[in-house]
């Protein structure tokens, strides 16, 4: 919620602009319409001899969860290369080229997660800042109720179920609020 306009200083009110549908920031001065629009985190999937690339997430929210290595796109990089830096800061690890995956629709949240298929260009990988653990785990070594988010859960779900068939595609799904508790996820680290 904005309070006052970055370019004039003056009031923002909150009403539906002209030939518009829904209520929008606006300066009660100058008229800027000010929008909000959903944000985008993007991660990656890295493999390697069948396991995935995971990170203990060292910071909050969900501290002490895992997670593969992912986060919110910054303005000038592409998806990927937002997802590429993720993975280098969280797990030190280098990663070039990705192949689309999943992409996860959390509207209550306003977000939209995308990840990526990857592998590793150098025999690298170690805890960054935000991370206290990093490990490649195999489908059977991953706690699924300690997984840090449910778009992770089923970003993996897809995964390992795509890879026993022997065949990987695009997987597009809408993840609603009551997905922590349908997937099972932990409140509390163990
Ligand atoms: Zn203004």
């Amino acid at each position: 919620m904005r309070t006052y306009c970055p370019n004039c200083a003056a009031l923002i009110e909150r009403r539906i602009p002209e030939g518009q549908d829904r209520e929008r920031d606006i300066c009660s001065a100058c008229g800027e319409i000010f929008y909000d629009n959903p944000r985008n985190v993007v991660g990656t999937i890295v493999e390697r001899d069948g396991a995935v690339l995971m990170c203990r997430r060292a910071i909050s929210p969900r501290r002490y969860f895992w997670t593969v290595p992912a986060g919110f796109l910054e303005l000038g990089e592409s998806a990927f290369e937002g997802a590429a830096r993720e993975t280098l800061e969280e797990a030190t690890a280098e990663v070039q080229n990705g192949e689309l995956f999943a992409m996860l629709d959390v509207i209550h949240i306003g977000q939209i997660h995308i990840f990526y298929r990857t592998r590793l260009i150098s025999d690298h990988w170690a805890p960054g800042a935000e991370s206290d653990a990093v490990c490649f785990l195999k489908e059977d070594e991953i706690d699924w109720s300690q997984l840090a988010f449910p778009s992770i859960h089923r970003a993996l779900t897809h995964y390992f179920n795509d890879r026993r068939r022997g065949h990987f595609e695009p997987h597009m799904e809408k993840l609603f609020r009551d997905s922590w508790e349908t997937l099972g996820l932990d409140l509390e680290p163990r």
